[in-house]
Formats: structure tokens, C-alpha cells, sequence
């Protein structure tokens, strides 16, 4: 007996658009088939709708560097850049971790002032260790500064959230219209699916505003390092991902008026067994409260003075640079919010910063070093991804660098909104955008 998927694939190849038909015809069951007979369904519900505002998803692969674009197979990402734009590298802030970068991400602020400081991070009036697990990530006294959706629905749109760091929290009171709480099981085939559901819905209904969010790519960087050929296999499931959801917002005749934006949080360095820095080597452990561990290293006092500590740790390892709060360099914006840590530590690109008794846990539990991020967004490592196409944007176009904190304005430009207050600039990107 045929399968279900099988038996879809004549009807797809005489009605919907030639993307998807090739796809679907493949022999290997894709997200593209599993997606078959939504996309059916949205097929003929496309006559009941109306065009309305403009519409735009935002679509994170989390821990994509720069240059994955390149060395893997992504033939829907390459098709949506030609469309586009493309930066040679989307430059995070710092640290360059999945939460604070994020939310920078949607908020077009730093961690300083967005409070996202850390992944893990320590509030002196909250009291409470922030982790990114649902207890504090759904408590809005964490999240500051007013995201995307947030803006969208304050100027009376809809806004959607299939997983994004801050979607669960209801920031300033509001969440996205729609939104799933956050469960990494769940196939990227089914985010692609609810994605197109929610873009399905009638005009008044409809958001204009998607995010969706994918871990494949950071998860493969973090276990066999960025040089992998894991991580381009999970790139090229990614691009598969991608080539669905633009094959259903075809299918949805919604193509002219929505722009699809496909960025990264972060890159991938390589890590060494041979690059690591013991901190019990020149600290003893029992006097401080480590925040957080590696690379950047987050350091509260249980006993003893902020200046001791700091003398400890000053010039003792040529890979670790130490610095008080309100000394760390000026490109990091890392100074003014009172959850980063007294003292903060960087470790140069690649090493790792650890403990005897953690590294020993670590090796007898067999694991090996792969890939880290959260360094310096000044190396290039570090750096991530933005392609974007869309009715404002221009075709073809390949540009700069640029930084993370820009795509907020350049969103709420795409979309027709008033920003709310941010650290970004809309001349950072008016290159991007048809003249
Ligand atoms: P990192 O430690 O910075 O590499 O974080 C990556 C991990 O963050 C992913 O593997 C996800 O499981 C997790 N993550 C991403 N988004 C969310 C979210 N919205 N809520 C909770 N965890 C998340
Ligand atoms: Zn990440
Ligand atoms: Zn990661």
C-alpha cells in the first residue's frame, strides 16, 4: 500500500508551484511532504482572502555562522538571498549567547539595557538566578524594553510566535497574539506547519508579524564543532525548513507582500583540548559565586573584596582578560545593568574557562570538545547570518557586516511601525532597502 506521502505527490505535481512540486516528488520524506496536505487545504482557502498589511517572518537558525552559507547545501536560502539582501555576517552583542542575542535581535537594544544580560544571570532586587527554562524565562520582570510583537500589537497588528526567547513572558503585559510555549521536540516540520496556519488565517486575523526558530545548527556546532559535516547536514534540514515555509506563503498567494528575514544569534568557534583555563589555579573557588562559567566568565563575591578577586584573575592567564563592571572595553556595551556580574572575564576565541573538578566530570562522562560561542563579537567566528527578501528590499544585493542591534529599526520599517526607543540606527541598513 502506498504511503500517505506517496499518495500525495501526483496531485502535487498537477496543481501547486514548481518548488514545492520538485520537492515533494523526491524520494525521501521531507518536511515539504508531511506539509502536503496543509498546503492543499491553504491552496483553496487562498480565494477567501484579502491582501491587507504587510507581513513579515522572521526565521532564527540558531548558531548559523557566517559562512555556513557557503560551505553547505542550501539551495532555498541561496534563491531567497538572490531575491535580497544578503551581510557578509550579522555581528551579535555581547555576550554571544542564544537569550541575550535574541532579544537584542527584537528589541534593537544591548543587554544593558535590554536586562537579557546572560543566559544565566543573577538579579540583586529580583533575587533569583535567571536560567533559560520556563520558571524565569515566562517572569516579565526579566525582560525589558519592548520587543517586536509587542510594538506590532501596540500599533493595533497581530503578532505570532513560534519560539522565540521573551515570546512566553508577558513583557509590559503583552505577548504575541499567538504563540506556543517553548519545547525543542517539536518537529521544525510542525513549526513550519503552524507558521502557515497562522499566515492562512482571514486578513483581520492574520499576524503581521512571525517569528520562528530553529536549534539544528547550534546543536550539531556545540557536539562535533563548526567544521563538521554534522552541522552542514543540519544546515541543509534547515534550508529544507525554509524552502516549505516559502513554498506555503506561495501556496497562501502571499509572497508579494510579506519579507522573510533569516538571521542567526551567533557563530561557532572550535574549542581544544589543550586551550583551557583552570580558574582554581589562581582563585579559590569558595570566595566567589561563578555566575556564569565559559567563555565569558561572571563572577559575584562570596567573601572578600571586588578588588582582590580582580587582582587574582589581572594578566595571571595570556587567554583570559579580566575586567571590573564598569571597566569592560566600550564596544561590548557591557557596563550599565546591575546583573552583570562584579567582575567579568573573556576568554580568547577557541579556549575555555572550567574548574579541575568540572573538567574531570567532564572527561569522565567521555565528552569531548566541539564547538562554544559567547566570545567577543569582534571576531569574526562569532559573526552570524541575514538574508532577507521582501517587497522593500532590493535583489541581489551582498553588503557589509553590520550589527544585530540595527534589525529592529529595519524591521519596523518593512513592517510600517513607529520603533519604540533602541540602540540601533536606520542608516545602518537604508542599503538594504530600494531606493
Ligand atoms: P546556548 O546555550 O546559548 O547555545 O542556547 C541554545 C539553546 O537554547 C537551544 O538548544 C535551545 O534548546 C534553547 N532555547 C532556544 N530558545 C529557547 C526558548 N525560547 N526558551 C527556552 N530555551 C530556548
Ligand atoms: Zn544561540
Ligand atoms: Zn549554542
Amino acid at each position: 500500500m502506498k504511503s500517505r506521502s506517496e499518495r500525495f505527490a501526483p496531485a502535487c505535481s498537477a496543481g501547486l508551484q514548481s518548488c514545492l512540486r520538485r520537492r515533494a516528488c523526491r524520494p525521501k520524506v521531507s518536511a515539504g511532504r508531511a506539509l502536503l496536505p496543509l498546503l492543499l487545504v491553504l491552496a483553496l482557502c487562498v480565494g477567501c482572502r484579502g491582501a491587507g498589511s504587510p507581513i513579515l517572518v522572521l526565521i532564527s537558525f540558531d548558531g548559523w555562522r557566517w559562512d555556513y552559507i557557503d560551505r553547505a547545501k542550501v539551495p532555498n536560502l541561496q534563491t531567497l538571498a538572490a531575491r535580497g539582501v544578503r551581510a557578509e555576517g550579522l555581528i551579535p552583542s555581547f555576550p554571544s549567547n542564544t537569550f541575550p542575542s535574541h532579544y537584542t535581535l527584537v528589541t534593537g537594544l544591548y543587554p544593558e539595557h535590554h536586562g537579557i544580560v546572560s543566559n544565566s544571570m543573577v538579579d540583586p532586587v529580583i533575587g533569583e538566578r535567571f536560567s533559560m527554562s520556563a520558571d524565569t524565562a515566562n517572569d516579565p520582570r526579566w525582560w525589558g524594553g519592548e520587543p517586536l510583537w509587542a510594538t506590532a500589537i501596540r500599533q493595533g497588528r497581530r503578532a505570532a510566535s513560534m519560539f522565540w526567547p521573551g515570546s512566553e513572558a508577558p513583557i509590559g503585559g503583552v505577548r504575541p497574539t499567538y504563540w506556543r510555549p517553548f519545547d525543542d521536540a517539536v518537529p521544525n516540520a510542525e513549526r513550519v506547519r503552524q507558521v502557515l496556519e497562522w499566515l492562512a488565517l482571514p486578513a483581520d486575523e492574520r499576524p503581521s508579524f512571525i517569528t520562528v526558530y530553529f536549534s539544528d545548527v547550534d546543536s550539531a556546532g556545540h557536539d562535533f564543532g563548526p567544521e563538521s559535516t554534522e552541522v552542514l547536514d543540519a544546515a541543509g534540514r534547515l534550508d529544507q525548513a525554509l524552502g516549505d515555509l516559502i513554498a506555503g506563503i506561495d501556496t497562501l498567494q502571499l509572497l508579494e507582500t510579506t519579507s522573510v528575514i533569516v538571521v542567526s544569534d551567533h557563530g561557532m568557534s572550535q574549542l581544544d583540548e589543550d586551550r583551557i583555563i583552570l580558574l582554581d589555579d589562581y582563585l579559590d573557588l569558595s570566595t566567589v559565586d561563578v555566575i556564569d562559567w565559559t567563555p565569558t566568565l561572571g563572577l559575584a563575591l562570596r567573601s572578600g573584596s571586588v578588588d582582590a578577586v580582580y587582582q587574582s584573575l589581572k594578566g595571571k592567564h595570556p587567554a583570559l582578560a579580566v575586567y571590573k563592571r564598569e571597566d569592560t572595553p566600550w564596544h561590548l556595551h557591557y557596563s550599565r545593568h546591575p546583573r552583570i556580574p562584579p567582575i567579568v572575564g573573556l576568554a580568547d576565541e577557541g579556549w575555555r574557562i572550567t574548574s579541575r573538578e568540572r573538567l574531570a566530570s567532564e572527561r569522565a562522562a567521555g565528552r569531548k570538545p566541539g564547538g562554544a560561542h559567547g566570545y567577543d563579537p569582534a571576531y569574526k567566528s562569532m559573526h552570524g547570518l541575514f538574508v532577507a527578501a521582501g517587497p522593500r528590499l532590493r535583489r541581489g544585493a551582498v553588503l557589509p557586516a553590520f550589527e544585530s542591534v540595527n534589525v529592529y529599526e529595519l524591521m519596523c520599517w518593512l513592517l510600517g511601525l513607529e520603533p519604540a526607543r533602541n540602540d540601533g540606527d536606520r542608516d545602518a541598513t537604508r542599503e538594504f532597502l530600494v531606493p
